[in-house]
């Protein structure tokens, strides 16, 4: 699992709560409570499916992408954005669904949906942060929703087949209507990701970073934000104490072993196929092994707050480490969840500077889905303050060893004023202290989506232009052939028709480069184009 499953859970409640709502409103009215689409990104209804039981049950986008694997050559990977993908790739790595097509199968969020998820599932599963999506942001089926909307009254009084060819023919409607549009949406497609290529660029050139240190530094910080975060237990203290105690087995067998070889070298009778060489590497080797070993101690027994004469054994069932423990682990995760809040506050205020009415509504969504994260931060600290005035307690009433203190309780009224970056005597990486690697770490991630989104638009102009040549010709040959007057009027429609999509096309799509040499042209003599 790319994602530590409490995160993953974490989406899953959420997901949970929003399809509650909206299940309670719609069973009421349908019998089929509605339709789960699959578009490509050039919004294109592929698939629909009728959903017979309420609220959205992976089943329904399970048979929608076997649908499209069966109708794709072998060779073909594919990106799917979801709203929950990372339940969805969950379930199939549980359960063994599409089991026969996982590795060409890369699952991402919808953008807009992917607020509401955990921060480190947004960090492995938002589309803009993950390698081959380009810009697609997977808003297809919204877009196709509110242009189907306009149906439901009067879906709600059609009998099924009634109801099946309405929506049948509205699709094909709309299907045509961004066919005919296919030059202009490349073209918007093209000179937006320009846009927002130069704007990345530009930063990343005032930075001044290699972009190699920017992808370590991202690669660093997806590793450290995807960690478990830190668990309380019942046995921490146990287990801490054990590892420190297989650490003593370790070091004690070592020693013998080291003894053993003494032996050999101050006896001069090596064992068989060594020499002295191989004895004394072997001794260093094993030397090296202890100093690593002795350093593990010290610092697991730092964490344990103790001092070397006491005896591990008798601290296995102590009380007050326990507490300690597990008071050091709440902390940990506190201050994890503040400094994911902390990253999406950030991305906020940058999604505030731009106005378009869509990053508008991305933004007070965003705030929303924040601010629900705020009750579990406060009652984690309410639950460290607790665990403080506990072991206070159990100082006072000698339960701790000598030299004990309690730590100090957390301020709950500056809470989200919390130092984040607050390390125990670690070195702080460059991705969480550096604001300027932060900005140049978002800047290369869109670079990048931008640098695949271009070629993807080139390769799609390419395919466009080579259609439209083919079809030309196919429409040509059959109006030779075609011995019928009726039928060849409509082939003879068909091709004026296909002249003027061609002019409109070649127009608006000649700012894109083609991808590899073709043959020049579209089909139609330039000059029928131009006179169109
Ligand atoms: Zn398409
Ligand atoms: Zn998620």
């Amino acid at each position: 699992m790319k994602v530590p499953v409490s995160a993953l859970e974490g989406c899953l409640a959420s997901f949970i709560a929003a399809d509650e709502r909206r299940t309670k409103a719609s069973t009421q009215f349908f019998a089929d409570t509605g339709l789960m689409a699959m578009l490509c990104r050039h919004d294109h209804v592929l698939w629909l499916v009728n959903m017979t039981t309420a609220g959205e049950r992976q089943y329904y986008a399970l048979v929608l992408i076997k649908m499209l694997f069966m109708n794709l050559p072998l060779s073909m990977t594919v990106g799917i954005l979801y709203d929950i993908g990372c339940q969805l790739e969950r379930c199939c790595q549980i359960w063994g669904f599409l089991e026969e097509f996982m590795a060409r199968i890369l699952f991402a969020l919808v953008v807009f949906h992917a607020y509401g998820h955990q921060w480190p599932c947004q960090l492995v599963y938002h589309p803009h942060k993950c390698e081959g999506f380009g810009l697609s942001d997977g808003e297809g089926c919204e877009r196709f929703w509110s242009a189907i909307k306009l149906l439901i009254p009067s879906m709600r009084v059609a009998g099924f087949y009634h109801w099946l060819f309405t929506i049948d023919t509205q699709v094909k409607h709309l299907d045509k209507k961004s066919f005919d549009m296919m030059g202009k949406w490349l073209q918007r497609k093209w000179l937006t990701c320009l846009e927002r290529k130069i704007e990345a660029e530009e930063i990343l050139n005032e930075l001044g970073f290699e972009i190699s240190l920017l992808e370590n530094e991202w690669k660093q910080q997806v590793a450290a934000q995807t960690k478990p975060l830190a668990q309380q237990s019942k046995n921490i203290a146990i287990i801490a104490i054990k590892e420190i105690l297989a650490l003593y087995t370790a070091k004690k067998s070592f020693a013998t072993e080291l003894g053993g070889l003494d032996d050999q070298l101050i006896s001069g009778a090596y064992e068989d196929d060594m020499s002295v060489e191989d004895v004394l590497a072997a001794c260093k080797a094993i030397m090296k092994k202890q100093g690593v070993i002795d350093a593990n101690i010290k610092t697991k027994k730092k964490r344990l707050g103790v001092k070397d004469q006491d005896d591990l054994r008798k601290l296995m069932g102590n009380k007050f480490l326990q507490l300690k423990l597990n008071a050091r682990a709440l902390k940990q995760r506190l201050r994890d969840h503040l400094r994911n809040r902390k990253f999406e506050l950030e991305r906020l205020e940058r999604a505030y500077q731009q106005t378009t009415s869509n990053e508008t509504k991305l933004h007070s969504h965003v705030q929303k889905q924040i601010n629900r994260q705020q009750p579990t931060i406060a009652r984690l600290a309410k639950k460290y303050n607790d665990m403080c005035y506990d072991m206070t307690k159990q100082i006072q009433e000698g339960k701790a060893s000598g030299n004990s203190i309690a730590p100090v309780p957390i301020n709950q009224e500056h809470l989200f004023a919390l130092d984040v970056d607050e390390h125990e005597s670690e070195i702080i990486p460059g991705w969480l202290g550096n604001e300027n690697i932060c900005e140049g770490i978002t800047a290369m991630l869109i670079a990048k989506r931008c640098a695949e989104e271009m070629a993807r638009i080139k390769q799609e102009r390419t395919a466009l232009q080579e259609w439209s040549r083919e079809e030309w010709e196919a429409i040509n040959m059959a109006i030779v052939m075609c011995e019928d007057e009726d039928i060849e009027h409509q082939l003879v429609i068909r091709k004026s028709r296909h002249l003027s999509l061609c002019a409109q096309w070649r127009e608006q799509v000649s700012l894109i480069p083609d991808t590899y040499p073709m043959l020049k042209g579209w089909g139609p003599d330039i000059k029928d184009m131009d006179s169109v």
